[in-house]
């Protein structure tokens, strides 16, 4: 106990985690002394005989927990990015233990009658904006966690919270489990199709999984895409195919789709015991969109369009499949590979063309430039620091005034032990209230490896969308740690990180970074220009798959009698509603769902990605509009949404930023869908 580093002050550079220090066994203890800890400033709080004030409850609240959020914080990056079979189960473990503990203080009715008392004299109190908005969100989460119910009911909803940690606990290790565990090895003769880079990737996994000489597929989905995109074998397309889209409902013991039941059934309930119809109503009564049809009208709005496009995209694969001599419809393993041939063959970019010239380190340095230009951000990279994996990079990142703003760390590969997808976290968040406490924010990504590692053009979008949310992170200006960064509305925390995605394939970035890696010549501007003119090619399928899952989510947690859901037969009811086309697969299945059912987080939220870009589109037009991707007056209303984290309202934040509301018409042109007329 002594040496376990979470019960010492870190001196490391930047007081970054000593990673080279923590082992699996130092979380359960200072878990334990971490909520012990926050459950006494809890009751500090709650039992202070001063009446309440907003020091002395809302900023003591804000002050509380340090111990285990500093824990917490260590341990979800560590098991997602680097994770073991002791992590896996130091998770399953603490997992609903942390659920109980955070419904212990939520139902805490000391502290609800402060907070509530608070409240009722809110305007009587003298708050700044911020603190106003603060005390406003303190009070709605615990009504939202259940603190105005009888004791019956409020015992109920933590039995529930803490059965929903450990299903989504197991949900997302059992996905990792079917990702770990499933390869396609391949012979030489097997690689038909696939070009240099894809070959390189497969030969890296091989020697990764300790099969050095051969070539591997994975169910990683920067392994699958690429093969799913070139390889001429029809067979082995269609075993990746299915391989991947099974992850997750493997019959036996990692099967998620019992768990999916539980979970659904467990949310439904949730949200009756605090008064809504459905979790559906529950989760969007706070967020921009405020209620399920806002959402289902902005989902349809795109789906007659999308799906007439995809429609007419899949003529266009099926004459080409069938010129090739396939006999009967395209399926979902063809489409990929069908669609790179017509790119191809219309614009002629060919994938292993263009990827020469997206070197990830080239990209890399494009998004802290752009930054620069943008921000006044500058990176430096740090080398010599304890960091957790050999492949994490990091830069200490500084301001105009040459201040150091925080940390950056940069974990771009995929390797087995990290969960698939890529995402935006943090070590430590900013705040001021308490003195200023600088950002350590992490990107994780899931490229394959080369000698130099290269991107395919929406890798490279990958990449600076996760760092938009990083930006979000590392230019928060807020006073108080809950308000800080990312912790905004859900339906609006995608906005700064897809807004960020225009400047990756600007022309302005495109002519300046992306350079061959062998020859350092730029993109040619005639390849450019196909490129970009390429750029709404296959937008009827994308749209569809991500629009459809967005629409079985809707569904899903507004169904009328979760107990005794089918997870299967739902998606094949939900798909056949909406007129699902054939050969296009839902973006995520149920069974590796992991937005929905590893955590709650983008529970009946998957559209907020659409959400997101109605704001994105309409808000780079702003730029468009003004002809300079750079426009320093735009930039600095910009920063105002990075910096300002949840102490504002999001609606308010980008009006200010717009000049007036958003405007559909931006995303369905950015989409190729607007002029998709009957
Ligand atoms: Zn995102």
């Amino acid at each position: 106990m002594i040496d376990n580093p979470f019960f010492e002050r870190w001196t490391t550079p930047f007081g970054l985690p000593p990673f080279d220090r923590l082992r699996p066994e130092h979380f359960p203890p200072a878990f334990d002394a971490g909520m012990a800890e926050h459950l006494a400033e809890i009751a500090a709080i709650a039992r202070n005989p001063e009446p309440p004030s907003f020091p002395n409850t809302i900023e003591a609240l804000e002050r509380g927990g340090r111990l285990l959020a500093r824990v917490d914080k260590v341990f979800s990056n560590l098991v997602r990015s680097n994770t073991s079979d002791a992590l896996d189960a130091v998770a399953r473990l603490y997992a609903p233990k942390l659920a109980q503990h955070r419904m212990r203080i939520a139902l805490d009715p000391g502290l609800f009658r402060r907070v509530a008392d608070l409240h009722a004299r809110r305007d009587a109190l003298g708050l700044a904006p911020d603190q106003r908005r603060l005390l406003d969100r303190h009070h709605l989460n615990l009504v939202r966690q259940g603190a105005l119910l009888a004791p019956a009911a409020k015992a109920r909803l933590a039995a529930i919270a803490e059965r929903l940690a450990t299903l989504q606990t197991l949900f997302g290790q059992n996905v990792l489990h079917d990702e770990k565990t499933w390869h396609l090895a391949l012979g030489e003769g097997d690689l038909e199709g696939l070009p240099g880079f894809v070959r390189a990737a497969a030969a890296e996994a091989a020697r990764e999984r300790g099969l050095a000489g051969g070539y591997v597929v994975t169910l990683a989905r920067s392994s699958v895409e690429p093969f799913l995109t070139f390889s001429a074998r029809r067979d082995l397309r269609r075993a990746v195919f299915e391989a991947w889209t099974r992850r997750g409902a493997q019959p036996g013991a990692h099967d998620n789709l019992p768990l999916i039941r539980e979970i659904i059934a467990l949310r439904a309930e949730q949200a009756r015991l605090i008064g809504y119809d459905d979790f559906a109503a529950y989760a969007l009564d706070d967020t921009m969109a405020k209620d399920a049809a806002a959402v289902e009208r902005l989902l349809l709005e795109v789906w007659a369009p999308a799906k007439r496009k995809a429609v007419a995209e899949a003529a266009e694969l099926q004459a080409l499949a069938q010129a090739d001599g396939l006999n009967g419809a395209i399926e979902p393993w063809d489409w990929r590979y069908y669609a790179e041939r017509l790119r191809r063959e219309r614009y002629a970019v060919d994938e292993a063309e263009v990827k020469p010239y997206f070197a990830l380190d080239d990209m890399v340095r494009a998004a802290f430039d752009t930054a620069g230009r943008l921000f006044g951000l500058s990176f430096i990279e740090r080398r010599g620091l304890p960091l957790y994996h050999p492949d994490v990079r990091a830069y200490e990142v500084r301001g105009r005034d040459g201040g150091t703003v925080g940390l950056f760390l940069h974990d771009n590969f995929a390797r087995t032990a990290k969960r698939s997808g890529a995402w935006m976290s943090s070590y430590r968040d900013q705040e001021s209230f308490d003195g200023e406490v600088v950002p350590i924010i992490v990107n994780n990504n899931n490229f394959a490896k080369g000698a130099p590692a290269l991107l395919s053009f929406d890798e490279a979008r990958t990449l600076f969308h996760e760092f938009g949310h990083g930006l979000h992170g590392l230019l928060s200006r807020v006073r108080y740690p809950s308000q800080s960064g990312t912790a905004v509305r859900r339906d609006f925390v995608e906005f700064p990180s897809q807004i960020y995605e225009h400047w990756m394939s600007a022309p302005e970035t495109l002519r300046r970074y992306a350079r061959h890696h062998e020859t350092g010549r730029p993109l040619p501007e005639e390849l450019q220009q196909r490129l970009l003119a390429a750029r709404n090619f296959n937008q009827g399928f994308a749209t569809v798959e991500y629009a459809a899952a967005a629409l079985f989510d809707l569904a899903l947690h507004r169904h009328a009698a979760p107990e005794s859901l089918d997870p299967a037969a739902f998606e094949r009811e939900v798909l056949a509603r909406i007129d699902m086309p054939a050969a296009i697969p839902l973006r995520h299945r149920p069974a590796h769902f992991q937005h929905l059912f590893s955590s709650s987080g983008y529970a009946a939220g998957y559209y907020a990605y659409l959400w997101a870009e109605t704001l994105d589109a309409d808000g780079f037009a702003a730029f468009l509009e003004a002809g300079d991707v750079f426009d320093p007056a735009l930039a600095a209303r910009l920063e105002r949404i990075y910096a300002a984290g949840d102490s504002e309202d999001p609606m308010a934040l980008y009006a200010a930023f717009r000049g007036r509301a958003p405007r559909i018409d931006a995303l369905l042109k950015q989409r190729g869908l607007a002029e998709t007329g009957v």
